[in-house]
């Protein structure tokens, strides 16, 4: 049956009044006529956004935690139609907005407008891809972008595997699931079946990463039954990108000991530094000594977007299998992580045939099914904004936005070095400027201003500044992900951070 837009779509405020007045709204986004009132739902809701956005005037609410609370206590005291309009503004009152220039802590990205259209469609539609029948168009379109995706990271060819994931955090743990059955499979076992300690026998299991790996590498060690032990750290310099000869010292202990290497996890872009790994020569390593390489580029993957800065991630294709965020570097609502594999038959060890999903002989009847591709089940059709967006602006149109914000970087790194009350640490890589109040005094005495100059800007609802440790020491970060900030707007907020500090220094001892 041809699909037309129904006569439905009318609003309900247009629908002329009947004698017994209108009908209501239905309560179903789907129902006939529930478009509508979605629309006139979202409608209502993004103007209380807007005025409470207006209002909150600054990047996060100018509250305590405990205040903050209180509010929202106070909102959740709304009760039948009040409760929508009264918890947007609730939300967006005590809301840290990432579109706000002064807003720069974290790889936390102001959504695409035409990205967050999208996901409201997908939410009205509600597919989700464990099975053809809950999402035929979608998972055609999941396995159509994914083919896309891997065509951009390089896996030329129709053999890739992918799968849309919730971030970086499940597409690691996915990865190195599947290396972990490679890895013991190969020894003739299989861990999915029969526990990793049958599997493994005397060899331990071994995953190498450089020291500033994220801390998702460890948890999913624990998780895949590994322990955390089995993650061995491999030096880095000073721009966190791992040392090369400590990883093929490390590979060469590991075998002398009799273990077993899992995998090797590179790292494109580092959350603190924005480090990326030597991968052309991890990728002559992984292969010497035949272990599964995966590149976790949840931040830095976005650069393959643009022309100009893609030749930072050469040599990723040698990779088994690798993450990208699409959420950090990508301007897309959370979630929209991707994981991909050189071979969709790496995917093997997660394939699952249930009577009630994806029946064999449906399957061979030629009804696909991404069941097997995935940890969860039910799973949103985040494929869908991805797609809108890649549509709308183009691989270019993103890689454009990618170098405004490396840029800024930069330029806000020379803002820095201008300022003699700031230290910065190292010039950017990617879109990060890490940085440090001069306090003067000794080490703690500087830490203690940072932590607390950061604190007091929070406090203040002034800005959002991220805060790291780096050998030993506190120091700030801006992380640049809104490409509409301007130099103007950085050396504003360099220059809070800067008064910050010296009201922090300025402030009598016992009142700190
Ligand atoms: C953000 C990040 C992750 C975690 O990704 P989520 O999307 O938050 O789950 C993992 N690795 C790196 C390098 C990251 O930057």
């Amino acid at each position: 049956m041809p699909i037309t837009p129904s006569a439905e779509l009318a609003t309900p405020r247009d629908t002329p009044l009947s004698p017994e007045g209108p009908p209501p709204p239905p309560r179903l986004a789907g129902a006939p006529r529930g478009p509508a009132a979605v629309a006139a739902l979202v409608d209502d809701a993004m103007r209380t956004l807007a005025l409470a956005t207006t209002e909150r005037g600054g990047p996060l609410p100018a509250s305590t935690p405990h205040e903050v609370d209180a509010a929202v206590r106070d909102a959740l005291a709304a009760t039948g139609a009040a409760a929508l309009p009264r918890l947007t503004g609730a939300l967006t009152a005590g809301a840290a907005d990432p579109a706000h220039p002064h807003c720069a802590a974290h790889l936390h990205c102001p959504p695409l407008a035409v990205a967050v259209a999208a996901d409201t469609v997908a939410s009205v539609l509600n597919q989700s891809l464990d099975s053809w029948d809950q999402s035929p168009a979608a998972t055609a379109m999941e396995t159509q972008l994914v083919a896309e995706l891997a065509d951009l990271v390089g896996y030329h060819g129709a053999g890739a595997g992918g799968v849309i994931t919730s971030g970086g955090t499940e597409s690691n743990l996915t990865a190195l699931l599947l290396a972990r059955d490679h890895a013991l499979g190969a020894a003739g076992t299989d861990p999915g079946r029969h526990g990793v300690a049958r599997a493994a026998g005397t060899a331990r299991p071994r995953i190498l990463c450089g020291a500033a790996a994220h801390f998702s590498v460890q948890r999913s060690a624990a998780l895949l039954g590994l322990g955390e032990d089995a993650v061995v750290p491999v030096e880095v310099d000073a721009g966190h990108r791992m040392r090369v000869e400590d990883l093929r010292a490390a590979l060469e202990r590991v075998r002398a000991d009799g273990d077993l290497p899992v995998a090797i996890v590179a790292t494109a872009g580092t959350t603190d530094l924005g480090g990326i790994d030597p991968l052309p020569a991890i990728v002559r390593l992984a292969r010497e000594f035949d272990v599964w390489l995966h590149v976790d580029a949840a931040y830095g993957g976005g650069l393959l977007f643009s022309r100009r800065l893609r030749h930072l991630l050469t040599g990723i294709e040698g990779a088994q299998s690798i993450g990208m965020d699409l959420h950090k570097l990508g301007w897309q609502p959370v979630a929209a992580g991707v994981l991909l594999t050189r071979e969709r038959a790496l995917f093997a060890p997660l394939s699952r045939s249930v009577d009630y999903l994806n029946p064999t002989d449906d399957e061979e009847s030629g009804y696909p099914s991404l069941l097997g591709y995935s940890l969860r089940t039910t799973r949103r059709a985040d494929v869908f904004k991805i797609a809108v967006t890649l549509r709308t602006l183009g691989a270019d149109g993103l890689g454009a936005m990618v170098e405004a914000c490396h840029d800024l970087a930069r330029s806000a790194a020379a803002q820095v070095t201008a300022d003699p009350r700031l230290d910065l640490a190292q010039e950017p890589s990617l879109t990060t400027v890490v940085f440090r109040y001069r306090a003067g005094g000794d080490a703690e005495h500087g830490d203690r201003v940072n932590a607390r100059l950061r604190r007091s800007l929070l406090e203040q609802g002034r800005a959002v500044v991220g805060r790291t440790r780096i050998e030993g020491r506190v120091w700030l970060k801006l992380t640049l992900l809104n490409p509409d900030t301007t130099p103007d707007d950085t050396a504003a907020l360099l220059a809070l951070v800067a008064d910050a500090g010296d009201a922090e220094q300025a402030r009598p001892q016992e009142s700190r």
